[in-house]
C-alpha cells in the first residue's frame, strides 16, 4: 500500500551552509543503500525534505531495513500517495489508510494538514476539520485528542497528497562521508568492528586494516574478518580492507624480545603500520577497539605504550565500555555472531604466560632497538604485500 518514504533527520549542527552536504551525503547515501533491494527508487529533496519514492513494485520489510541502516535518518516514515481528484477522494483514502494501518480502532488521533500548494482549495484548518469529522464517521470508536493523539495522520498537500503517520526509528547519526575518513584496525573479536560502526555513526568513512599471521592465523580467520568488514559496510558502504602479513614481524618480535612485553611490542608495530596504510590513504586518525582494563595490553599503562608511537589521533571509542555493554552493541548491528567463531586472531598465538600490565615505556624503546637490523626491512615488506580487499 505504501508508496514512498519520508525520511527524517536531525538538524542539530547542519544548519547554514552545511546544511546541504549533509542532506546530499544523506541522498546519496540513502541511494547506495537501495541499490541492494528490489525494486527501483527514486530519491529527492523536496522542501527541505528527503523522499524515497518507489517507482517499481518493491519489497516493503527489505527496503526499511536498508534504510534503518542508514546513519543521518532519524526516522522513516512509510507515505501513501493519493493524487489529487477531489476532497471526497481525498476523505476514501484516509478512511482506508486507517483501516489497513490500524486494525484495533479504539485509539485518539489528530489531523495535521500542510500545504505545500497553496492553491488547495480548503486550508489546513479546514483540512483538518473536514477529514477529522469524516474519520470519526467512519470509525465512531475513533475520537479527537489534539494535545497527546495516539495517531498523527499527516496531510500533506503537493502535487499529489501525502497520507503518513508512523514513525519507524533510524539508526541517527551523521551521514557517511561528512566527517572525513579514518583507518580501523579490525580483528576478528568483538569490540573492534563495533568501534568501526560507532565512529562511521559519525559521519567518518571507514577503511580497516587486518593483521594475519599465516600460518599461525588460519584461512577462517581472515575469511571471519571479511565477513564482519561486510557486516560493517552494510551501514558504512564499501571499506577497503587491507590485509598485512604480519608473520615474519612477529616471529622477529618473538624472538629478539622479552616475551613478557611480546604483545605490547605487536602492538606498537600494529599501529605504525596502520598509520603508515592511514596516511597514504588519506585517513585522519586510527580507530581500535581498546576498553581500559579490558586486557593487559589495555590498561592504562599499555595504552600509553602503545599510543606513543602514532601520531594521528586514535579514536578509541569504546574506552569507558564494559563488555557486556560492547556485545548489547555487536549484537544489535549483527556483528556478534561472527564475532564469536572460534577462530584465532594473530594476538592470542603469541600471547605470554603473564605479560607485563605496566610496560615502561624506557624499557619498551629500548628492547625495541634489539629490532634494528631488520625490522625496518620487514615493515616495508609487509606494507609492499598489502593485500586490499574491497568489501561491500
Ligand atoms: P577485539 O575484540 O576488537 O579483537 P580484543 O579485546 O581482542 O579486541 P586486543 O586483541 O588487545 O583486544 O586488541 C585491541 C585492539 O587492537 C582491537 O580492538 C583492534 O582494534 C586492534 N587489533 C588487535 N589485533 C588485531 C589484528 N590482528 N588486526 C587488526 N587489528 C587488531
Ligand atoms: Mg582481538
Amino acid at each position: 500500500m505504501f508508496s514512498a518514504f519520508l525520511i527524517k533527520y536531525a538538524e542539530i549542527g547542519v544548519k547554514g551552509k552545511n546544511r546541504y552536504l549533509f542532506e546530499d551525503a544523506l541522498v546519496r547515501q540513502i541511494k547506495y543503500a537501495l541499490k541492494k533491494c528490489e525494486g527501483e527508487f527514486t530519491v529527492h529533496k523536496t522542501d527541505g525534505r528527503i523522499y524515497v519514492d518507489a517507482v517499481s513494485g518493491f519489497d516493503y520489510e527489505e527496503t526499511v531495513e536498508a534504510l534503518k541502516k542508514v546513519f543521518g535518518i532519524s526516522g522513516i516514515c512509510p507515505v501513501v500517495y493519493v493524487e489529487d481528484e477531489g476532497f471526497e477522494k481525498l476523505g476514501e483514502a484516509v478512511v482506508d489508510y486507517i483501516d489497513k494501518v490500524y486494525p484495533d480502532k479504539d485509539r485518539s488521533f489528530k489531523v495535521a494538514a500542510r500545504r505545500a500548494r497553496k492553491n488547495y482549495p480548503l486550508n489546513s484548518m479546514e483540512i483538518n476539520a473536514e477529514l477529522g469529522g469524516i474519520v470519526l464517521d467512519a470509525y465512531p470508536e475513533m475520537h479527537v485528542d489534539v494535545h497527546h493523539p495516539d495517531i498523527l495522520l499527516n496531510i500533506e498537500v503537493r502535487d499529489k497528497i501525502y497520507i503518513y503517520s508512523e514513525t519507524i526509528p533510524g539508526p541517527g547519526g551523521m551521514p557517511v562521508g561528512t566527517g572525513g575518513k579514518a583507518m580501523l584496525l579490525l580483528s576478528g573479536g568483538i569490540d573492534s568492528p563495533v568501534a568501526g560502526w560507532m565512529i562511521a555513526k559519525r559521519g567518518v568513512k571507514i577503511d580497516a586494516v587486518y593483521f594475519h599471521a599465516p600460518p599461525y592465523t588460519s584461512e577462517r580467520a581472515r575469511q571471519k574478518v571479511v565477513d564482519l568488514a561486510k557486516k560493517v559496510a552494510a551501514y558504512t558502504g564499501p571499506i577497503y580492507l587491507h590485509v598485512i602479513n604480519f608473520t615474519d614481524i612477529q616471529l622477529y618480535i618473538y624472538d629478539k624480545c622479552p616475551h613478557d612485553e611480546l604483545t605490547i611490542i605487536m602492538r606498537r608495530y600494529m599501529m605504525r603500520i596502520a598509520e603508515h596504510i592511514a596516511k597514504d590513504t588519506e585517513c585522519l586518525g586510527l580507530i581500535t577497539g581498546e576498553s581500559i582494563g579490558q586486557v593487559a595490553s589495555q590498561t592504562m599503562h599499555s595504552l600509553m605504550a602503545t599510543n606513543d608511537v602514532c601520531e594521528l589521533p586514535v579514536y578509541r571509542p569504546l574506552i569507558g565500555f564494559d563488555k557486556m555493554d560492547i556485545v548489547a552493541l555487536s549484537e544489535k548491528i549483527d556483528t556478534y555472531e561472527t564475532s564469536i567463531q572460534p577462530y584465532e586472531d594473530c594476538c592470542t598465538i603469541f600471547v605470554a604466560k603473564h605479560p607485563v600490565t605496566k610496560p615502561n615505556l624506557n624499557i619498551i624503546r629500548k628492547h625495541e632497538h634489539n629490532l634494528d637490523e631488520k625490522i625496518d626491512e620487514l615493515v616495508q615488506t609487509a606494507l609492499d604485500t598489502d593485500e586490499v580487499i574491497v568489501v561491500r
